[in-house]
């Protein structure tokens, strides 16, 4: 497992190393740049320099991890190359059955093999499949990869050379959106990028803004950084993570409620909020204020009323993701690890929107 400088990942995994190019998004393909360094550097891992090696002894690593990560498996390879046999493929895909805290992400532009060799591997939930798309010459490997019976298909538009008009993301749960970088490299065209994040928003597909070319920065309306929400109940990261979005998010917009409340309907919310039961306050506040009880009781109604709404949160809730004061992501669902700042907009008695801040490591330490 190596910490990983890729922002929609966390480690990578490589049990095969080696590939060769097949279409236009390899021309400046770094996993064949980083291999002839780590060779030279002595790596043993590297010695066969890029020709297809499986490490065998890669497959137990990820029975050491303990706690849940998402990793990329073969940032430094291709898993479908023909040169890697099916039962290796399967060996690794044993692995990521048996440790399903980890969430594994693999990615590939062999999707006919993928297709081909799908029905031979076990799908479990913790296993995201993904296939490079650079251009519209190569959209059939979205085809290929809604053949297959992963749970969780993603798209790599990366390094993205081209439009992709008429992207249809029917059984697609993540996308991944990215120019070239490095020396020559093919200048994405933003408006690209935007009719992708538009097919994304269209479909309710989650959308992640990798990078234009690592020079010039993302422009704001396309800083967008989602991950999918699964299933997956032993996905602890992602569960853990939305749960305490959600829990955080009801209390503070809760607050944001009671700030709009008169004095009196705010000590009722603030006492419910603290767990305070319902008819026990009824007979406090008819005590404290010399009403009736069934007066104070009406009011509490009216309180909880405002509150069930916030139980089913509102379709539409903006998140604005912030580092060091820079907005940083807009529209996160996912990933958060801290809610802020809720401001809440009601419009004839209805809750429209929910907007608030949130703060989230984007940035993988080294
Ligand atoms: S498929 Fe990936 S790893 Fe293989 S040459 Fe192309 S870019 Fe490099």
């Amino acid at each position: 497992m190596s910490k990983s400088n890729i922002e929609w990942t966390e480690v990578t995994w490589n049990p095969t190393t080696g590939c060769d190019k097949i279409t236009a998004g390899c021309k400046f393909c770094y996993a064949e740049v980083l291999t002839k360094r780590l060779k030279a550097m002595g790596q043993p891992k590297y010695q066969n320099g890029f020709n297809i090696t499986l490490h065998e002894a890669e497959l137990k690593r990820p029975y050491g991890w303990r706690k849940p990560c998402m990793v990329f498996v073969n940032s430094m390879s291709d898993l479908f190359h023909k040169e890697v046999p099916l039962e290796f493929i399967q060996r690794v895909f044993e692995t990521m059955n048996e440790t399903p805290l980890i969430t594994y992400q693999v990615l590939t532009k062999r999707a006919e093999r993928l297709a081909e060799l799908s029905q031979f591997l076990n799908w479990t939930d913790n296993i995201w499949m993904g296939v490079s798309v650079e251009d519209e010459k190569v959209m059939d490997r979205i085809g290929y990869l809604k053949l297959t019976q992963a749970k969780i298909k993603f798209l790599s538009l990366e390094p993205l050379i081209g439009p992709l008009p008429n992207l249809n993301l029917d059984g697609i749960e993540w996308v991944i959106c990215g120019g070239e970088s490095g020396p020559g490299r093919r200048p994405i065209d933003p408006q690209w990028a935007r009719e992708i994040r538009d097919s994304c928003f269209t479909s309710n597909v989650p959308f992640f803004m990798k990078q234009m070319d690592k020079k010039i920065p993302i422009p704001d309306d396309l800083m967008i950084r989602e991950f999918p929400q699964t299933n997956n109940s032993n996905n602890q990261l992602n569960n853990q993570k939305i749960t305490t979005m959600k829990t955080t998010t009801e209390i503070q917009t809760k607050q944001a409620i009671l700030a709009k409340l008169s004095p009196f309907k705010k000590e009722i919310g603030q006492a419910l909020i603290n767990g305070e039961n319902p008819e026990s306050l009824a007979i406090r506040l008819a005590e404290k204020r010399v009403m009736p009880v069934p007066t104070a009781q009406a009011y509490i109604t009216m309180v909880r009323k405002l509150f069930d709404k916030v139980e089913t949160l509102p379709a539409k809730m903006e998140t604005i993701v912030t580092q060091k004061n820079n907005v940083v992501a807009k529209n996160v669902r996912t990933k958060i690890s801290d809610v802020k700042d809720v401001a809440v907009d009601v419009e004839e008695g209805e809750i429209t929107t929910i907007k608030f801040e949130i703060t989230i490591n984007l940035k993988k330490s080294k």
